[in-house]
């Protein structure tokens, strides 16, 4: 296997819109996803595949999110687009880290409706270990796509998008529930588009927003099946009728196509 493939290197970004303000480590890279959403008082993560704990960390260290950001006690909730590994990966170890640093605060949970049966054994399982040690009440929520949510200062707003299993020769496989998240703070707002192939349903939904975080798996020569990922010339087209957009994800494609040189 040719590991070039993947995105060459981290791309450490922030970006900030009124008083929200998105930071992202190695989310680009199709092997894992978290992105850190802040208001300086409190943040919420969407998606915790594997290094969510080491981004959190270092993004707290770098002072990007501020002084006023408790990182332990200032994380309101985890926001998870769907069960496939690479966006919940790291679930555990952050949940364990919070323990360990005898966080105090209430901690939410939230996924789509119809995946618990993936994340509730897995949760059983933290629960039962080292039962009672947890200083934190820890809560979940299957959320239907269309429900709006609260969460600390931030309004969520959700989407249901088409994504299935599958694998690395093109088989599609189950559908799984799946969920597009816009998080917004006053006038200002961030859309998430989790893994799904495009949708006049998903275009209507990243129009608004400020900023577009778009998974653009594949590189613009490779076409998913429908109802799957993008590849970066769709990610690119989708991401056009925002204020701004990332392309994370990937899998492919090179740098000057992702800067739109290629
Ligand atoms: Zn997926
Ligand atoms: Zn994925």
């Amino acid at each position: 296997m040719d590991l070039k493939q993947f995105p060459p290197k981290a791309r450490m970004r922030r970006w900030t819109g009124g008083a929200l303000s998105v930071s992202m480590r190695y989310s680009a890279a199709g092997v894992s996803t978290c992105i850190f959403i802040d208001n300086g008082k409190e943040s919420i993560l969407v998606d915790v595949g594997d290094g969510s704990l080491r981004d959190l960390l270092e993004i707290n260290r770098d002072g990007e999110a501020g002084s006023g950001l408790d990182p332990i006690e200032g994380l309101k909730a985890i926001l998870i687009t769907h069960t496939h590994y690479d966006h919940y990966g790291g679930l555990f170890s952050l949940l364990h880290f919070l323990r360990l640093m005898e966080r105090s605060a209430p901690l939410v949970v939230i996924f789509p409706q119809g995946s618990k049966e993936r994340i509730l054994p897995l949760m059983d399982l933290f629960e039962e270990d080292r039962k009672g040690s947890r200083g934190y009440t820890l809560s979940y929520r299957a959320i239907p796509a269309g429900e709006d949510l609260t969460i600390g200062g931030f309004q969520v707003m959700t989407l249901g998008v088409d994504h299935h299993d599958s694998d690395i020769r093109g088989n599609v496989g189950e559908r799984v529930p799946a969920l597009c998240y816009k998080v917004v703070l006053g006038s200002t707002s961030v859309v998430i588009t989790g893994d799904t192939g495009p949708s006049p349903e998903l275009s209507g939904f990243v129009h608004t927003s400020d900023l577009a975080l778009i998974e653009a798996t594949y590189p613009s020569c490779m076409v998913s099946p429908p109802g799957v990922h993008m590849n970066v010339h769709q990610a690119r087209e989708l991401g056009g009728s925002a204020g701004e957009y990332w392309l994370i994800h990937r899998t492919g494609g090179s740098d000057a196509e992702i800067e739109g040189k290629g």
